[in-house]
């Protein structure tokens, strides 16, 4: 079995009930050649998941490693469940910066979704400093190592490798960093996991429609993680029509 093709959208703190109708455009594109999922704000899991746009998923952007209780402003991940979710991005390099997210942080809220039936989009990636000292296949495997438990499968994991200096910035590493980056995270998760050549693997960090159809051909690329392009229809189409046919 290879690994399923993953175009995720993570609209981070945009969007509102209006821009449902993006999806709409989104949906159109959609031909099963491969996953798409949007990660909008929490307050519009519900809205988007009942849109039920044909073949988009919805997740959300983080959930908390505990079930219930006195955790304001926090949700569960079986609060995302119910309100329609069925993936969940964790360990995004904003929430690890804003919140003093650990991997040990991420692995817990990895485990508490995956007991919800959640499929976790777990992130890793170097910071601009970590990558000038040479340290960013070392930085990236203890992230996977520390942030990915044991319970992790194909089925229910997604790796995001994301360099925290791409994000947002129009910049994007050489195809040969990106396919270094990768080469790693698969030997790793083959090392570890019974099924870690099947998990999926996504580039994200400045995607766009002029570079997508190239990163789509680097080794061990299965798809995107998709921040401002995500946002709008014109734009995160032709990145799901170019996975499509990577
Ligand atoms: C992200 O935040 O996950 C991301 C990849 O953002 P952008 O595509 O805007 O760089």
């Amino acid at each position: 079995m290879v690994p399923r093709k993953i175009a995720a959208g993570n609209w981070k703190m945009n969007g509102d009930l209006a821009a449902l109708s993006q999806l709409d455009q989104m949906a159109g594109s959609i031909d099963g050649g491969c996953d798409v999922v949007i990660c909008p704000p929490a307050l519009l899991i519900h809205p988007m998941a009942s849109k039920a746009a044909p073949g988009i998923h919805v997740g959300g952007q983080d959930c908390h490693a505990k079930t219930s209780g006195a955790h304001t402003g926090d949700l569960a991940a079986a609060q995302l469940h119910d309100a329609g979710a069925t993936h969940v991005i964790l360990g995004h390099s904003e929430r690890r910066a804003d919140h003093a997210e650990t991997d040990a942080d991420v692995s817990a809220k990895a485990i508490a979704a995956h007991q919800a039936e959640l499929i976790t989009i777990i992130c890793v990636g170097e910071t601009e400093d970590q990558r000038d000292s040479g340290d960013t296949l070392q930085v990236i495997s203890g992230q996977l190592a520390g942030s990915v438990p044991d319970c992790a499968t194909a089925a229910n994991t997604v790796i995001a490798y994301e360099p925290v200096w791409a994000i947002g910035t129009g910049r994007t590493p050489t195809d040969d960093q990106i396919a270094e980056v990768h080469a790693r995270l698969r030997a790793d998760l083959s090392d570890r996991f019974d099924d870690g050549a099947q998990m999926s693997l996504l580039y994200g960090g400045s995607v766009k429609p002029a570079n997508a159809t190239q990163i789509f051909a680097l080794p061990h690329v299965n798809g995107a993680l998709v921040g401002g392009a995500s946002l709008k229809a014109a734009d995160f189409t032709p990145i799901i029509q170019a996975l499509s046919k990577a």
